[in-house]
C-alpha cells in the first residue's frame, strides 16, 4: 500500500493540460480543430531544431513530443497525460507527480483554467460501478464452447450463461469493466437468434468505456490492439496477446480515443474487414494518428477476429513489433 494513496482519476478529471501548461508558462499556437503545438518545453527536449514537434489536445487532455531525440531520452515514450507530463517536467515518478497535483489543487497552487475553456470530463457522464456481481454463471454452457472459448478463458473473462432473473436472464452475460477494473455493466448476448444480439443496461454509455482497457493497461506494454467486439477480444486474449481492448461497435467515440491516448503509445487496429470495419479503420486510423502510433492489421474480406484460430491471429499479429506476448495464465 503506498503511504499517500492518490485518486489518479479525480486528479485527471480536475486538472487540464491547459492550466498545467499555464503554470509552466508554455504558449502554443492552434493548428487545428482540436491541436495546439509549439516549441517542446520538457528537460529531456535537447534539439534546438525542432520548434514545432509539442503537440496537445485540450479535449483529449493529452500530449506529445515528435522529437525523436526527446522520446528517447522518455525511454521511447511519446507523449502521455496531464500527470505524465508533470512527471516529465518535474522529472519525479508518475506517483508523485499525481501527489503533487493533488496537494496543488487542495492548496490553490495552480493557476486556475481561464474563462471559457473547456470543462474536464463531467463526472454525470461516467458509468457508475455497480454494487452487485451475477452468481452461479456457467463458463462451460455450450454457446461459449461453440464460440471457441476454453473453459480457461471463459473463467478469466467471467464470460458464461446466466439463468438467474432480470433483463439478462437466459443470455450469456460479459461483466464489462472501466479502466480502473470496476465492474460497470454486463452485457447479455443472446444464444439463439433472439434479437437484440446484445442487452445493455438502459443508460449503460458504452462509449465511454473500452471493453477490457483495465487488463490490456496491466499487461504493461506501450501497445494495445483494438477490436470491434467480446468475442474478437477472448479469441485474441487466448491466442496470447493479451493487450487488447474492444470499441463495442464499429464506431470509435472520441472518449475512447482520449483513453487510448492516455495510456498507450501505439494502437494496433484489428477490426473486421467487412464494409463498416473498413469505414471505422480509416476513420478510426485518422482521428488516432494525431496523438499515437497506428498500425493497422489486414483480416481476409469478409472475416472478423473472433472467427479466427489461435495460429491465424498469432499469425497476423507475430510480424508486427509490439512485444513478446505474455504467456498464458
Ligand atoms: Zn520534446
Amino acid at each position: 500500500m503506498p503511504a499517500e494513496w492518490v485518486d489518479f482519476k479525480s486528479v485527471m478529471a480536475k486538472v487540464s493540460m491547459e492550466t498545467v501548461l499555464s503554470h509552466y508558462d508554455v504558449r502554443l499556437r492552434r493548428v487545428g480543430a482540436d491541436e495546439f503545438r509549439g516549441k517542446c518545453p520538457l528537460p529531456t527536449h535537447s534539439s534546438a531544431r525542432s520548434n514545432d514537434s509539442f503537440s496537445v489536445s485540450f479535449t483529449r487532455n493529452v500530449w506529445s513530443c515528435r522529437s525523436a531525440s526527446c522520446i528517447a531520452a522518455r525511454s521511447g515514450r511519446v507523449g502521455g497525460n496531464v500527470v505524465g507530463f508533470v512527471a516529465e517536467m518535474e522529472r519525479c515518478s508518475i506517483q508523485e507527480a499525481a501527489r503533487r497535483l493533488d496537494r496543488s489543487l487542495t492548496e490553490n497552487l495552480l493557476p486556475r483554467a481561464t474563462p471559457g475553456s473547456k470543462e474536464p470530463v463531467p463526472y454525470a457522464s461516467e458509468n457508475r460501478p455497480l454494487s452487485f456481481t451475477l452468481r452461479n454463471i456457467d463458463h462451460q454452457h455450450s454457446y461459449v464452447i461453440s464460440r471457441g472459448l476454453s473453459a480457461e478463458t471463459a473463467r478469466y473473462f467471467g464470460v458464461g450463461y446466466y439463468d438467474g432473473n432480470g433483463f439478462l436472464r437466459g443470455r450469456v452475460v460479459i461483466p464489462i469493466h472501466n479502466e480502473y477494473g470496476k465492474l460497470v455493466a454486463y452485457s447479455g448476448r443472446s444464444i439463439d437468434e433472439a434479437e437484440p444480439k446484445y442487452r445493455l443496461p438502459a443508460g449503460f454509455r458504452k462509449s465511454h468505456v473500452l471493453f477490457n482497457l483495465h487488463r490490456a493497461i496491466q499487461s504493461r506494454g506501450d501497445t494495445v490492439i483494438l477490436v470491434e467486439g467480446f468475442f474478437d477480444t477472448f479469441k485474441t486474449h487466448q491466442a496470447g496477446h493479451h493487450n487488447v481492448a474492444a470499441l463495442m461497435g464499429s464506431k470509435l467515440s472520441d472518449r475512447q480515443a482520449e483513453l487510448i491516448g492516455t495510456y498507450f503509445d501505439q494502437v494496433i487496429l484489428m477490426l473486421d474487414a467487412d464494409k463498416a470495419g473498413k469505414a471505422a479503420t480509416a476513420a478510426a486510423g485518422k482521428t488516432l494518428s494525431s496523438v499515437l502510433s497506428v498500425q493497422i492489421v489486414e483480416l481476409a474480406s469478409g472475416t472478423q477476429p473472433d472467427q479466427l484460430a489461435s495460429e491465424e491471429i498469432h499469425q497476423l499479429l507475430g510480424g508486427l513489433d509490439h512485444g513478446v506476448p505474455t504467456p498464458d495464465r
